[in-house]
């Protein structure tokens, strides 16, 4: 079964988000669980946790249909004390507003060393972020999103990523979210049949298929290799609908959150329903 969804808005009322999924036919869905531009964020009330466990039951979502996406001033690998430590307190608190809500998938930028400090001190840097997330939370995982490598972001290389898994001790609540449109900035082709069997055999000797917990999908703005990294509408961009059709065919892909993170949200619908019609009868 495949769950395909979008990362819908949850503006000011987390528990908006499972009805703006089903009203755009998902099946999954990604948010933030607050203000993803700003540090402070106001703690959830009863009330509000209350209403977004009901609005999933409700509309069909269970823990394994929802990824949650922290913040963008997060910065787990900071290179500096004081805004490393802003970052995991951050960090921290998002893993704990997941656990009250009932998500188990909190998905991440690895982090950048804002050419300060080299890719080895900051990728330990990143694993002692997580090891720290994972000690004061329960149940959570911290799914690392792979990158297009812009600027000086770390995880654009598969083995970047397994080299932060290895420092993770609880290798049960250390996950990969893959994105298409990073991945294919970052250099890793998806756009013909061997391309994609070559890039996931990389992704599968390199870190693992059981890690996989989420998808990113989204075609890409951006050239391949260009380590830009631009969203584009499925179908619209670099990538063209082939990644998608096969992603939609492969049961490596079933039963983890699959979402567009793509431009034009008032075409999420037809975007959903584009990719279920790329399943095939007989692969079913
Ligand atoms: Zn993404
Ligand atoms: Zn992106």
């Amino acid at each position: 079964m495949k769950y395909v969804g979008a990362h819908v808005s949850a503006a000011g009322v987390v528990g908006n988000a499972p009805l703006n999924a089903a009203a755009i036919g998902a099946r999954a869905f990604a948010l933030f669980t607050r203000n993803q531009r700003q540090w402070a964020a106001k703690p959830l009330t009863e009330e509000e946790i209350a209403t977004f466990r009901n609005n999933c039951r409700e509309k069909g979502f269970s823990p394994g249909q929802i990824l949650a996406h922290d913040g963008y001033l997060i910065n787990l690998g900071h290179p500096e004390a004081e805004a490393l430590a802003k970052s995991r307190a951050a960090f921290l608190a998002e893993m704990r507003r997941c656990e009250a809500l009932g998500i188990t998938l909190l998905n991440f930028h690895p982090g950048s060393h804002l050419r300060l400090s080299s890719e080895e001190e900051c990728l330990a840097r990143i694993a002692e972020s997580i090891r720290i997330a994972l000690a004061g939370t329960e149940g959570v995982i911290a799914v690392i999103e792979n990158t297009a490598g812009q600027g000086s972001n770390l995880g654009f290389r598969f083995e970047q990523i397994a080299w932060i898994i290895e420092r993770v001790d609880d290798r049960n609540r250390v996950g990969v979210c893959l994105d298409t449109a990073h991945a294919f900035a970052a250099g890793y082709d998806l756009r013909t049949p061997e391309a994609f069997d070559r890039t996931l055999a990389a992704f599968d000797r390199i870190v693992g298929f059981r890690y996989l917990r989420g998808v990113h999908l989204n075609d890409s703005k951006a050239e391949f290799g260009s380590h830009v990294d631009r969203h584009a509408t499925i179908g619209k961009g670099n990538l063209g609908l082939e990644p998608f059709r096969l992603i939609m065919n492969d049961a490596r892909f079933d039963g983890i959150p699959l979402i567009l993170e793509t431009p034009e949200s008032e075409r999420w619908a037809e975007e959903i329903r584009l990719l279920y019609a790329l399943i095939e009868k007989t692969s079913q």
